[in-house]
């Protein structure tokens, strides 16, 4: 599976494993802000991000994260009777996986549930990193209340390559999120983990280009480098040429002076941009990032 939908997708690692369950609930209740529920067709992720804090929320060995994933087979067929049974509410889709990573081209979890939600008229808000997301256009534009955004956390792709080498280029984030807004949606990015700016971007340029594919919000959160994320970062920024720019991904003092950067950029051009809490002075955080 090379190619979807135009899009380039990395072939599966060779040591990559893909399991099938049944679930018995496919909703959860979401403490996060602004969201009700939270839809998650998968569970782990082939793109392996070295930040990603879902081996953290799982308590599982992040040594392991990224080697294999989950298909809940059932999952949309459970929403179904869900979706009956609860309160309406904002469906995320999804908090703990990407739903268009390369095994939704094959097994359509994610599709089967958009049907679902679309045909009970509940709101969604889809995220990924994933271009495969465009297959589902046809869908996104029957919904009254959609919000569908990429994850770009930086545009510079060489430091994209080094903290998240499996998944897709920000080039094709950005050509899905024109595509997305050519289409009439609402688009949003999630600068999350903020990346610092590396490879000679800066705050406004970041903005330009945000503003240039109509992206209309941008919603962010610094890292945490706690639980392991630091040791599994640490080995990815050794020998690169961008990894002391980079590593300022973890000095919480830098990393708020740029976005409040960014923040101001982004509202100068009429982009709505939010903010994670944990910014604010107090939170516990880990030790910096040293290379
Ligand atoms: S795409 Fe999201 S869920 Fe997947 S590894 Fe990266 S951060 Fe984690």
């Amino acid at each position: 599976m090379d190619d979807l939908m135009g899009i380039h997708v990395p072939p599966p690692r060779e040591d990559f494993a893909i399991r099938e369950v049944f679930v018995d609930h496919a909703l959860r209740k979401d403490p996060l802000p602004h969201i009700d529920y939270s839809f998650n067709p998968y569970v782990g992720c082939f793109h392996q991000c070295a930040f990603c804090y879902v081996p953290r929320l799982m308590q599982t060995d992040r040594a392991a994260w990224g080697r294999s994933v989950v298909v809940k087979r059932n999952a949309a067929s459970v929403l179904a009777r869900e979706v009956r049974k609860l309160p309406r509410g904002l469906v995320a889709i999804s908090t703990a996986t990407d739903p268009y990573q390369f095994v939704e081209g094959a097994y359509r979890i994610t599709r089967h549930a958009l049907e679902v939600l679309l045909r009970a008229g509940w709101p969604v808000s889809v995220l990924s990193r994933s271009g495969l997301m465009l297959r589902d256009v046809d869908l996104f534009v029957q919904f009254k209340e959609i919000e569908v955004g990429m994850s770009v956390p930086t545009l510079d792709d060489n430091a994209r390559k080094l903290l998240e080498p499996w998944a897709p280029s920000i080039e094709s984030r950005l050509r899905c999120l024109r595509e997305l807004a050519d289409a009439g949606l609402t688009t949003f990015v999630g600068f999350a983990p903020a990346y610092p700016p590396t490879g000679g971007w800066t705050a406004g340029a970041i903005a330009d280009i945000f503003e240039s594919i109509d992206v209309r919000k941008v919603f962010t959160r610094p890292l945490d480098a706690r639980w392991g994320v630091r040791e599994s970062m640490l080995a990815r920024l050794e020998d690169s040429a961008v990894s002391r720019d980079l590593a300022r991904i973890s000095d919480r003092g830098y990393m708020a002076g740029f976005i409040d950067e960014l923040a101001a950029e982004c509202k100068a051009r009429g982009i709505e941009f939010r903010n994670a809490e944990e910014f604010r002075i107090g939170v516990r955080m880990a030790p910096s990032l040293k290379v």
